[in-house]
C-alpha cells in the first residue's frame, strides 16, 4: 500500500505522484509469472485479448484485424507494448495503424512512444488530453523513477495521443469490419474510452471495468461510475475484455456496478449515522489497513487488498462533495 497516504489530511491533499504510486501499487500486487510464449486469446475470428503481466503492472491489450491493418487497443507501458508487439506477430504480419489508449494512465498510455516510432497513430477521446495536463509530468516522472523502461525512452513527459476526437461514436471502418469508439462519462478517469464491435458483440472498457480487485479510484467519481456502466450495458454485447483482470461476458459489468453502489451506498450510510472514517477504516503507519465495511457477495470478486483505501477514497470523495478525482487533480 502506498506509504505516502499518511494520514487523512495529508490524504486529502494527496499529489498526481502519490495517487499514480497508488495505481502503480494496485497492478502490483498480484504476482504472476511473465514467461509465456504468447498471452493472445482470440475471442472471435481476427480479435485477441491479450492478459497483461500483472508483475510488470502491465494492462490488458485488445488487437483488433481490419483489412489491411490492425487497431490495438491501450498503449500499455513500454515493456508491455514491447511484448505486445511480439505477440502479435504470432497472428499477423499487418501493420499496426492505430493504437486507442482507454485514458491516460502510464499502464495504458506510456507506451505511446514505442507505438508511434513504429509507425502507429495514437487515439483518444478529446479528455485524455486535459487528463494529462492535470498528472503530468509529474506521472510520468514519478514512474521513470521507479521504471527502467520508462525511464530508458529518456523522455521528460508522457507522449499524448496524436488524433482526438469529440464526436461519439468514432467510427473506423472498412469492407470487414466496424470499430465504435465510445465515451459515457467519468467513471475510472475523465477521459475513460471504450471500444465496441457491434458485429462481433465484442466490448473493450479499459479500467471503467476491471474484472478483479483491481479498481483504482483515486482520479475517479465514484458516485458517478454505476451510471457511467449502465449507459455501457446498453449496448448490445456478450464478450467483455476488461483494462485488468480476465475476459468474461456482461456479468462483469453487473459485478462492477455493485462494487461502486455497494461501496458508495455503505460509506454514505456510516457518514450518514455520525461516523469518522476512524470508526469504519484502520491507519496502520499512516496507510489505511482495514475497514468494518462489508459489501455483498455480488461484488467480492473486487475486494481485494486496496479495498480500506478504495473505502477512504469513497469517504472523501462523499465527504468533500466532489468526484475525488477534483481532490486530487483540481477542476
Ligand atoms: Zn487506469
Amino acid at each position: 500500500m502506498p506509504a505516502r497516504f499518511k494520514t487523512r489530511s495529508c490524504a486529502v491533499r494527496v499529489t498526481a505522484a502519490a495517487a499514480f504510486a497508488a495505481l502503480l501499487s494496485v497492478a502490483f500486487w498480484v504476482p504472476e509469472s511473465s514467461a509465456q510464449e504468447s498471452r493472445l486469446q482470440e475471442v472471435a475470428p481476427g480479435i485477441w485479448f491479450r492478459l497483461g503481466e500483472r508483475d510488470q503492472g502491465h494492462c490488458n491489450n485488445t488487437i483488433i484485424e481490419m483489412a489491411d491493418y490492425l487497431i490495438v487497443i491501450d498503449a500499455n507501458f513500454p515493456s508491455g507494448a514491447n511484448l505486445v508487439m511480439e505477440d502479435i506477430k504470432s497472428v499477423s504480419s499487418k501493420p499496426v495503424k492505430y493504437v486507442f489508449d482507454t485514458h491516460h494512465h502510464g499502464d495504458h498510455l506510456y507506451g505511446n512512444p514505442v507505438w508511434t516510432k513504429a509507425g502507429a497513430t495514437t487515439l483518444a477521446y478529446h479528455t485524455v488530453l486535459q487528463e494529462i495536463a492535470r498528472y503530468e509530468p509529474q506521472g510520468w516522472q514519478s514512474a521513470a523513477s521507479s521504471r527502467p523502461d520508462v525511464a530508458e525512452l529518456g523522455l521528460a513527459t508522457a507522449e499524448p495521443p496524436m488524433e482526438v476526437f469529440s464526436q461519439i461514436p468514432h467510427v473506423i471502418e472498412d469492407s470487414t469490419r466496424r470499430v465504435e469508439f465510445h465515451f459515457f462519462g467519468w467513471a475510472h478517469t475523465r477521459g475513460d474510452g471504450f471500444a465496441y464491435l457491434p458485429n462481433e458483440g465484442v466490448l473493450v472498457t479499459g479500467d471503467a471495468i476491471t474484472n478483479g480487485p483491481f479498481n483504482f479510484m483515486g482520479h475517479g467519481n465514484i458516485g458517478n461510475w454505476p451510471n457511467v456502466i449502465e449507459r455501457a450495458k446498453r449496448l448490445r454485447f456478450d464478450k467483455v475484455l476488461p483494462g485488468h483482470g480476465p475476459r468474461g461476458g456482461r456479468e462483469v459489468l453487473d459485478g462492477q456496478q455493485a462494487f461502486m453502489r455497494e461501496i458508495h451506498a455503505s460509506v454514505s450510510s456510516a457518514i450518514g449515522s455520525g461516523q469518522s472514517l476512524a470508526d469504519f477504516v484502520t491507519m496502520t503507519d499512516g496507510s489505511p489497513t482495514a475497514t468494518s465495511i462489508k459489501l455483498s457477495a455480488a461484488a467480492q470478486n473486487w475486494v481485494g487488498p486496496s479495498f480500506p483505501l478504495q473505502v477512504m477514497f469513497t469517504y472523501e470523495e462523499i465527504s468533500q462533495g466532489k468526484p475525488h478525482g477534483e481532490i486530487v487533480g483540481g477542476k
